[in-house]
């Protein structure tokens, strides 16, 4: 059976690959065990030195691979493209940074001299989503890899062609049995952590890493998870007002709002949300929907009919409940042809309304106001995720301060939420269990062994 690919703009195929039975899924895993002794043995120098050489064949390939990713996921061309480069660009350094974190450390006390060895755990399955369908195969692939781990990706059935691509790169250079790909839906991603797997590093929707977590506890297998997320972001009284609102326009509308640290609550000091809802809708006009190959998009559409059906609905029923409509509310009661959601910007948005509980996964800016900076602190850490959250303020040292009591595990003051090199990517709360990237994230993909010896 093939699983066949769509281009959510047009609704036309892409192209397909086989689904992978779900009883073929052991045997897979099966060559992996076979594939990780001898990947182990090879040691992180010579395991670099196979993977580096992809990093110029995605920088060379980026037209051709950006225009796959744009067609199959949706967003504008230069960002697919921006998408693949980012697998190329820096890769020897990041390489590097593996390296130096999973390497060996020697501990000595009076009497005994400890070695403390960080081993690969096997096989590691890696399971992506479909939002960044390239850099989420890339952040599992690359440390699980690195440290000695063979591995089985699952990634998205939205996309699997650009993922089997960027698989299909890797292994220009490695070993067979070293990376493989298995497609599916949720039954294949079933199918793969039921198999005899050691970690399972997971990028999705919490639903889906709780299921996981679950199925994983009977053997003990190692997870990662990195989760959704409810971001918020802070505007306080003494903010440039249209840097935070151009920032809360490019953040709540970018990939269309799939993005897992998208802004989806704005909480603005009442003294100027007049002016804060005037600047943010004027900005939102400037996003020009369309197919991800038109030169003039700015957003693309979204993934598929039941999510634009999600935000949609959380709309139709904030408005219902008394949010006030400031631009593009009309969608709810006549969508837009196909998949495309224009900006919507709705304020006066109650705290316990869904659509500032659950994930939205869409352009939708919800913003409601504060009077003080503790209130603007309870809001912002209410409900069960914790993934990213952004302050805006004139004072930095008040800022700051605001922002360090906000219960998220990633935190941007006047700026997005990424930090600077070797920062990892964590989620707090419901939004992550385990993470990765930087130092810390690295070691998560290998299991720590000592040996002691007497001095
Ligand atoms: P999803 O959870 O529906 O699917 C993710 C992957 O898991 C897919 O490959 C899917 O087939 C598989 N899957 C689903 N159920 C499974 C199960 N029970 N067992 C094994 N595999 C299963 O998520 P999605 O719709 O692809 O992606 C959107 C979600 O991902 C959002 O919640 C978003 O916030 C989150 N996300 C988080 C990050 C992060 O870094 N924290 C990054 C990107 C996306």
């Amino acid at each position: 059976m093939d699983l066949v690919s769509y281009d959510p703009a047009t609704s036309e195929p892409v192209g397909a690959v086989p689904v992978t039975p779900a009883e073929d899924v052991a045997a897979i895993v099966g060559r992996a065990r076979e594939a990780m002794p001898a990947w182990r043995d090879l040691g992180a120098d010579a395991r670099a030195a196979l993977l580096v050489q992809a990093g110029p064949v995605f920088l060379a390939r980026a037209d051709a691979l950006g225009e796959l990713l744009s067609r199959e996921q949706g967003k504008p061309l230069r960002e697919g493209v921006g998408e693949v480069k980012s697998c190329g660009w820096g890769l020897r350094e990041e390489l590097d940074d593996i390296i130096a974190a999973l390497a060996p450390e020697t501990l000595e006390d009076k009497r005994t001299r400890t070695v403390l060895h960080r081993d690969p755990f096997g096989v590691c399955a890696a399971i992506t989503p479909w939002n960044f369908p390239i850099s989420m195969c890339a952040w599992m692939v690359i440390p699980a890899l690195m440290a000695g781990n063979t591995v089985v990706m699952k990634p998205s059935e939205e996309t699997p062609l650009i993922a089997q691509a960027y698989a299909d790169v890797l292994n220009e250079f490695l070993p067979q049995g070293v990376l493989q790909v298995v497609h599916g839906g949720d039954a294949v991603g079933k199918a793969l952590v039921a198999a005899e797997v050691d970690l399972i590093a997971f990028t999705g929707s919490r639903e889906a890493g709780s299921h996981i977590l679950a199925a994983a506890s009977k053997d003990l297998k190692r997870v990662m998870l990195e989760l959704g997320g409810k971001d918020a972001m802070v505007v306080l009284d003494d903010a440039d007002v249209s840097k935070a609102a151009r920032f809360a326009a490019r953040n709540s509308f970018r990939n269309c709002g799939q993005v897992c640290v998208s802004t989806e609550r704005i909480y603005v000091h009442e003294d100027i949300a007049p002016a804060f809802e005037e600047a943010l809708t004027a900005e939102a006009k400037g996003f020009v929907v369309g197919r991800g190959l038109d030169a003039a998009t700015k957003v693309g559409p979204m993934i598929n009919r039941h999510q634009k059906e999600h935000v949609l609905g959380q709309v139709r029923s904030a408005v219902a409940d008394g949010a006030r409509p400031l631009l593009g509310h009309e969608q709810a009661d006549s969508p837009e042809e196909g998949n495309f959601v224009r900006p919507i910007v709705l304020a006066d948005v109650g705290p316990d309304l869904d659509i500032m509980v659950r994930e939205t996964f869409g352009p939708v800016a919800c913003i409601d106001t504060f009077a003080t900076d503790d209130e603007a602190v309870a809001s912002a850490n209410r409900g069960i995720y914790g993934l990213g959250a952004v302050v805006f303020g004139g004072d930095l040292e008040r800022a700051a301060a605001v922002a360090r009591r906000l219960d998220a595990g990633m935190i941007g003051v006047n700026r997005g939420v990424g930090g600077a090199g070797g920062a990892p990517w964590v989620g707090a709360k419901q939004s992550g269990y385990g993470f990765h990237s930087g130092r810390d994230g690295h070691r998560q993909f290998a299991q720590v062994r000592i040996v002691s010896l007497p001095v």
